[in-house]
């Protein structure tokens, strides 16, 4: 398999610096998996024999911070990116019946509420999810690792595999399942037998995943430039009335070719850097064709009511319950939606003044998608060019957070 990655620098850099202080210290995780795809990773994870002190120890120079409880890891700062150093761990001992959470209290035995014991690199690869996820590459020597011996082969022929035992794989931690079907998705991987049996047995199991862990989850699906096929994925295998019901119910609705359209437009544009990925545009996505009739009917004064904008807050919160993504988010969204209708306008004050609006930037970027699908102005590009001043603010305000 062609395996030359163009692993950025710094990463390089951050692995050698480990390693010269006496320790191992690999590339992991996604990153790997997406090189010998031959695709841009899209973060990188590094995994190491050093404990989260001894790694901030080393980068005392740096911008680092141990974080996390049920597992603890270190974060580089380089820029605005983030790059997880996690130490090396391996399977955790079973917890017994007085020390689960209530909630859980007949969970499967398998199940995993704690994931901090350190162990071997063989151990670490032992302890990941799927073959796929557990290869381990040392830039600085140009060498890969594939302990389970199956990772690289795996990759090759498209398959998920869970490492071990699948069932009890799903049942130590749920999320797996999602895990498992999110690379079906955006890889269009196929379920290695045992593994797809045992997922679609442990696919309930999901219910006792802990809120945050799946309200995150469902951030990044949305967020991902693949994220119209994940949900396709979820939905072909019976997941995604677990994970996002509300959409699920919708499924085949009509409104929903018309949103699986835009999705996937919007992820053609992320991918090929036209536009950045914005969960609060992925939210309006989902509420756009209701919002639209509901705006369409209503008294222009109507509109223009805070009490009306709530309404429509409460419309896009709708599709993703019961999860609940945050207020910034649902209120950016809901601001997207209402400014659709003014991208229709001849009167040159009503177009000045929308592309003088803070919130022009993700509400023309919806407004050029749905007109490349359903054309509703021939001259769009020449009345609403993109946002520059964006842009300008994305560079000079990196840090702020992004809705
Ligand atoms: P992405 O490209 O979406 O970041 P990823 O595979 O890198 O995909 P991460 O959540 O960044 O996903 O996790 C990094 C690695 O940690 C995974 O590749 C896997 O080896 C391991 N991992 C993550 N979550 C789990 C889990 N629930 N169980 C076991 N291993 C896991
Ligand atoms: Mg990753």
């Amino acid at each position: 398999m062609n395996f030359q990655p163009q692993i950025a620098p710094h990463i390089t850099g951050i692995i050698a610096e480990l390693q010269a202080a006496g320790y191992e210290a690999y590339l992991v995780g996604g990153a790997v998996r997406d090189f010998l795809l031959q695709r841009q990773p899209k973060d990188y994870d590094i995994s190491t024999s050093a404990t989260p002190e001894e790694v901030k120890k080393v980068f005392r120079k740096n911008r680092v911070m141990i974080i996390g409880r049920r597992f603890r890891l270190v974060h580089f700062y380089h820029g605005n990116e983030i790059i997880e150093i996690s130490t090396f761990r391996k399977k955790p001992e079973p917890v017994s019946a007085a020390e689960r959470p209530k909630k859980v209290q007949d969970a499967p035995e398998n199940m995993i509420f704690r994931d901090n014991e350190f162990g071997t690199v063989q151990e670490d690869a032992e302890r990941r999810d799927f073959t796929v996820n557990a290869l381990f590459y040392d830039p600085v020597n140009d060498k890969l690792f594939d302990f389970t011996g199956m990772g690289v082969e795996d990759i090759k022929n498209g398959i998920v595999r869970a490492i071990g035992v699948p069932k009890v794989r799903f049942e130590e931690d749920p999320v797996r399942i999602l895990r498992a079907l999110k690379l079906v998705g955006q890889y269009g991987f196929t379920l290695e037998k045992e593994t797809a049996e045992a997922l679609q047995n442990s696919i309930e199991l999901i219910k006792l995943a802990s809120e945050s862990r799946i309200t995150l989850e469902m951030e990044k699906v949305l967020k991902n430039p693949y994220g119209e096929k994940i949900l396709e994925a979820f939905h072909n295998n019976g997941f995604l009335k677990y994970f996002m019901p509300e959409i699920d119910s919708h499924w085949d609705h009509e409104d929903m070719e018309f949103i699986r359209d835009i999705l996937t437009k919007r992820n053609e544009r992320i991918r090929n850097g036209e536009y950045r990925e914005s969960i609060s545009l992925a939210l309006s996505v989902f509420a756009y064709p209701s919002a639209a009739r509901w705006i369409a009917s209503a008294k222009k004064k109507t509109v223009q009511t805070k009490a009306f904008r709530m309404e429509i807050e409460d419309l896009v919160s709708s599709f993703f319950l019961p999860q609940h993504p945050t207020r910034r988010a649902i209120g950016a969204a809901a601001r997207t939606l209402l400014l659709q209708p003014e991208f229709a306008s001849n009167d040159p004050k009503v177009q000045d003044d929308l592309k003088r609006h803070p919130g022009y930037a993700h509400a023309r970027e919806l407004a050029f998608i749905r007109n490349s699908i359903r054309p509703f102005r021939e001259d769009f590009e020449e009345v609403f060019p993109p946002s520059h001043k964006e842009y300008r603010s994305h560079k000079r305000n990196r840090k702020r957070k992004r809705t």
